[in-house]
């Protein structure tokens, strides 16, 4: 008969190098685009203050995303923390408009580019 023993767990150093080479390896995933962030003006609301982050679009429910998983980084705009907790109330045009605005950021700083 088998005898059944518990699975040792990772160490907590094993568990944080296996996250950030997930992360590295994901295509979705771009630092440059969420640590952009700082220092940036709000997309939404025009804010310019400690608050601004990289926020991802509300898509789960458009098949971007699922349980457990981000919208992909670069469906997002920079907001600040009023406009990010508020999203649920935002209409899709105002974001829209944060999306496009802070694609353009992103091109003009050189963090995505565009083939010509
Ligand atoms: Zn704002």
């Amino acid at each position: 008969m088998n005898e059944l023993r518990p699975v040792p767990k990772p160490k907590k150093s094993d568990r944080i190098k296996a996250r950030h080479e997930r992360k590295a390896s994901d295509p979705n995933r771009s630092s440059a685009i969420t640590e952009s962030a700082k220092g940036e003006t709000c997309t939404i609301c025009g804010i310019c203050d400690e608050t601004i982050v990289w926020c991802h679009l509300p898509l789960r429910c458009a098949g971007f995303g699922g349980i457990g998983l981000k919208v992909p980084d670069i469906l997002g705009y920079y907001g600040c923390f009023k406009c990010h907790t508020n999203e649920p109330n935002t209409g899709w045009m105002e974001l829209l408009i944060g999306f496009a605005r802070s694609v353009i950021k992103l091109v003009e700083e050189g963090i995505i580019e565009v083939k010509k």
